[in-house]
């Protein structure tokens, strides 16, 4: 198997290409704060728009919100986050370096081993003023989450759903990261999608939507896996949810979002489930499992997914005096609806994966093919004139193409080169206009990943590229 490129080479490769840049590097740069370029904001783009196309648009049971970044101060209160949300910092008395701990219990330094000397603890929450007033210390959000538990009850009765349905949300989130590292992976400025989905508390074992993914296989690393130091072993989800590892809710939704990376090309022996420990478990959650991506820096959570329970209404309903309740027509009774799964999906940790996966040194071309999966592209279509005395009609291509498909349009240098430069930032398909074109009236459609080259009439281009980006 080819050896993946280190996280530092992939962070050369996307600055050398456009995709992400360190935040403002001419001034030394922003430990933890990444800019994206204009071929990382396509990318990025594209992947927000997969996850909320499945999971937001093509569900009836799904809808979306956006809400602010900073809220009242009393909505981080009620959640815990003032209280809870907690790093512990260690430093290395030989190498200097800073490591964040979940819990006090010591630690040794990652780099010499040495043992690393406790200082102490430190919210994770960015603080701000609103209205010049000092001590008017309100926070920039950690999480997209409790926002929608905020708009709970306005979303509900606005969109007029009925238990079991979800509320999504895709923004950005801040945490005050103590060691930021790892390029995007740990950075202090990020963007998550979530969705909080309710249930009726009766309902905890009975989900609908089981079936569709009960025979769904996935690789899985059980609690008693990781203490026994074993590797993770394959399941169903049906075997999941029988063997009572997870509820069929949180199943569920477990199996979807593992079927998302699956379809976009993520291969399966890079994927697996996480169950956390008991003794790890966030303050809200009964249970918990992430999906993790094989990187060359290990097996990392890409995706975290809590049972949260009644935690979060039940806390706000307490804290705002506000009821949160959810009338069952049924049972002619009131619930605080419950909280099967959120499945919070970190969006630049997607983006490392996908660039990750696709990331290929094709030694016999000699140039890297990004194989991304076209839906995800940043552009979808090369356009390129044989020679310099095409370039009027090439273009006139160009111009129709680009209302549909974010395209390019390349004249400079061999075709060959032309190519490499598109494999190398993931251009799926590349139509080249020649000399036969202004008699047959048709163009050369060339596939990034097999180089075959196919003769399409002008007249049938939108249609064959639609097909060839959606398949
Ligand atoms: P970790 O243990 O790696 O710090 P976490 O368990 O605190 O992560 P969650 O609170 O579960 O993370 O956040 C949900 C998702 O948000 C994560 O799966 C990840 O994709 C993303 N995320 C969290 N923290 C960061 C960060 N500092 N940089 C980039 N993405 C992040």
């Amino acid at each position: 198997m080819e050896e993946k490129i280190s996280i530092e080479d992939m962070a050369t490769f996307c600055k050398k290409k456009g995709f992400v840049f360190q935040n403002s590097e001419i001034y030394g740069g922003m430990a933890g704060f990444f800019d994206y370029g204009p071929l990382g904001v396509e990318l990025k783009n594209n992947i927000k728009s997969q996850f909320w196309n499945v999971f937001v648009q093509q569900r009836e049971d799904v809808v979306g919100i956006d809400g602010t970044t900073i809220t009242h101060p009393k909505v981080w209160e009620a959640s815990g986050h003032v209280d809870s949300f907690l790093d512990y910092i260690y430093k290395c008395p030989k190498c200097r370096i800073m490591v964040k701990g979940d819990d006090d219990k010591g630690m040794t330094c990652p780099k010499c081993e040495a043992k690393l000397k406790s200082s102490g603890k430190l919210n994770l929450m960015f603080t701000t003023n609103v209205v010049p007033v000092e001590g008017n210390i309100s926070y920039l959000r950690p999480e997209t989450a409790q926002v929608i538990f905020t708009n709970y009850k306005l979303v509900q009765e606005t969109s007029r759903k009925k238990l079991p349905f979800g509320i999504a949300q895709t923004g950005k989130a801040f945490r005050n990261e103590i060691s930021p590292r790892d390029f995007l992976f740990r950075s202090r400025e990020f963007e998550q999608f979530e969705i909080e989905y309710f249930i009726n508390p009766k309902d905890v074992n009975n989900c609908p939507f089981i079936k569709e993914v009960e025979s769904m296989k996935l690789n899985l690393i059980t609690e008693k896996e990781q203490k026994a130091n074993k590797p993770h072993s394959e399941i169903t989800i049906d075997q999941m949810v029988t063997k009572r590892i997870a509820s069929p809710w949180h199943a569920y939704w477990l199996a979807k979002y593992y079927k998302f990376f699956l379809d976009l090309g993520i291969k399966k022996e890079n994927l697996r489930l996480r169950e956390h420990h008991k003794d790890e478990l966030a303050h809200y959650a009964s249970a918990c499992f992430d999906i993790e991506y094989n990187f060359p820096f290990g097996w990392k959570e890409i995706h975290g997914n809590a049972d949260r329970q009644q935690f979060d209404l039940t806390q706000h309903m307490k804290f705002s005096n506000t009821s949160m309740e959810y009338f069952d027509e049924e049972a002619k009774e009131k619930v605080i609806p419950y909280v099967a799964s959120e499945p919070s999906q970190g969006i630049d940790r997607a983006f490392l994966t996908f660039i990750f996966e696709a990331y290929n040194d094709d030694k016999k071309r000699g140039n890297v093919v990004l194989k991304l999966h076209p839906k995800l592209a940043p552009i979808k279509v090369g356009i390129f004139p044989l020679v310099n005395k095409l370039e009027k009609e090439a273009k006139k291509l160009f111009t129709d193409l680009s209302e549909e498909f974010n395209s390019m349009f390349d004249k400079s240098g061999s075709v060959g080169r032309r190519y490499a430069r598109a494999d190398e930032i993931g251009i799926p398909f590349c139509i080249t206009f020649d000399f036969d074109s202004l008699k047959d009236k048709k163009v050369t459609i060339r596939d990034r990943d097999t180089t075959k080259q196919v003769r399409t009439p002008i007249k049938d281009l939108k249609e064959t590229l639609r097909e060839l980006l959606n398949k």
